[in-house]
């Protein structure tokens, strides 16, 4: 599975106990994440990460881009809801394209916790169920 990390800055930490508390699940997988996101985890686990550019500088649409090439399985991107960001377009149009191309997104640590049990369960083939 390709698996993309977004965090903004008030949920960093949120992301990184995540990566942590899931690193053997995460590891044989392929994954993705923006900048700075890429970089915490990176720190703190040994999982390898494929890092694209910060969020504000164009990550989210780096990530879209993947998505458009229907290179990407999950996104677990966890936003803050109670700050205006710099990029809200971006963030914007990143949702919608998972919406467009049916992949799993999670916005917030509850449904990022279900989207990884169902990883783990190996019952995440959305894309066959939808065809
Ligand atoms: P970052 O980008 O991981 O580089 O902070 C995330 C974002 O703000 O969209």
């Amino acid at each position: 599975m390709h698996i993309a990390l977004v965090a903004h800055d008030a949920k960093k930490d949120e992301i990184v106990n995540f990566a942590i508390a899931y690193e053997t699940l995460f590891k044989p997988h392929e994954l993705y994440a923006t900048g700075t996101t890429g970089k915490r985890i990176a720190e703190v686990t040994s999982l390898q990460i494929h890092r694209f550019q910060s969020g504000p500088l164009g990550g989210d649409q780096q990530i879209g881009a993947l998505i458009a090439e229907n290179q990407l399985d999950l996104l677990i991107f966890l936003r803050d809801p109670l700050m205006a960001q710099p990029h809200e377009p971006d963030i914007i149009a990143l949702l919608r394209l998972c919406d467009v191309h049916q992949v799993p997104v999670a916005t917030n640590l509850a449904t990022a916790e279900m989207l990884i049990r169902g990883l783990w369960r190996g019952d995440l083939n959305w894309r066959k169920l939808l065809d």
